[in-house]
């Protein structure tokens, strides 16, 4: 009797220990790309240092630099009656992007290489950006509809992840989407979201807002004319934010649209689509 019980508990536990469910991974599995993964019973997500926690429906982001390396991994600790946690590894592989080397001459030189003068407008720019994204991570899922583009109608100027030489000098590479349309064009949230930083005159991004739409994820618009929102402000998908300028270092208008989840830059045209079940696995 008493050997029936040890065998039941020992065939018991493996269940107990090692969780059945389905690691469901939606998107571009790539370089300078973000990815909606889906899993039940996640009390966390461990994932290049970082700790991650789901929205209660068990939804959570992921996204990669572009440089990172190929080869992936993260840790999933689930939910038990035991409070133990215990722990999945998941390992996979993203594809390489091949990114673009783009020249522009004809930059005015001191926005090329800034003056000692601009390094303190500079240090500011970089300390705002830096403020508004770590210190506002919103737990409201606002993304969850969706994204649309940030512009009705627009030519792209400048991919993310290209490199720029400005007049024979390798710049760091670009980390964002590049949107050429007319000064004053209209610009739209992308998705609902909470606008965490209006910046205005900034050296290299002219006028600059940042909206929160939750869990780590945030997207940035720069070289703006009119800011039409307050720090603090809710907005709707669609709504009016700003108009498109030529603020900060341009060589003509257009949106500079960023995207950055947990402090990694993405490429903000992988929004898109994201949220659509049909580009899904299960891992
Ligand atoms: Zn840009």
């Amino acid at each position: 009797m008493k050997y029936k019980a040890i065998y039941l508990i020992c065939s018991i536990f493996p269940l107990l220990s090692q969780p059945s469910q389905a690691l469901e991974i939606c998107g571009d599995k790539a370089q300078g790309s973000i990815l909606l993964l889906h899993e039940e019973n996640v009390h966390e997500v461990q994932f290049q240092n970082k700790k991650i926690t789901p929205n209660k429906e068990g939804d959570f982001m992921l996204a990669f630099d572009r440089d990172d390396q190929l080869k992936q991994s993260l840790k999933i600790l689930y939910k038990n009656d035991e409070q133990n946690y215990p722990v999945k590894n998941f390992t996979f592989t993203i594809e390489p992007t091949k990114w673009d080397i783009q020249k522009i001459n004809g930059v005015p030189e001191r926005k090329v290489t800034p003056k000692k003068e601009d390094q303190d407008e500079i240090l500011r720019e970089n300390q705002s950006l830096r403020k508004a994204i770590e210190e506002n991570n919103s737990k409201t899922s606002y993304w969850k509809q969706g994204f649309q583009m940030p512009l009705k109608e627009y030519r792209i100027s400048g991919k993310f992840g290209g490199q720029r030489i400005m007049n024979t000098i390798k710049k760091n590479p670009h980390r964002g989407l590049d949107m050429a349309a007319p000064e004053g064009t209209e610009v739209m949230a992308p998705s609902d979201g909470k606008v965490v930083m209006t910046g205005k005159n900034f050296f290299y991004s002219g006028n600059m807002i940042v909206i929160d739409h939750g869990q780590g994820l945030h997207t940035i618009y720069a070289h703006l004319k009119d800011i039409k929102v307050k720090e603090g402000q809710e907005v709707k998908q669609g709504e009016v934010i700003a108009t498109v300028g030529k603020t900060g270092r341009v060589t003509g208008p257009h949106l500079h649209w960023g995207a950055s989840l947990h402090n990694i830059r993405f490429n903000p045209e992988k929004l898109i689509g994201l949220i659509q079940k049909d580009t899904c696995i299960n891992l």
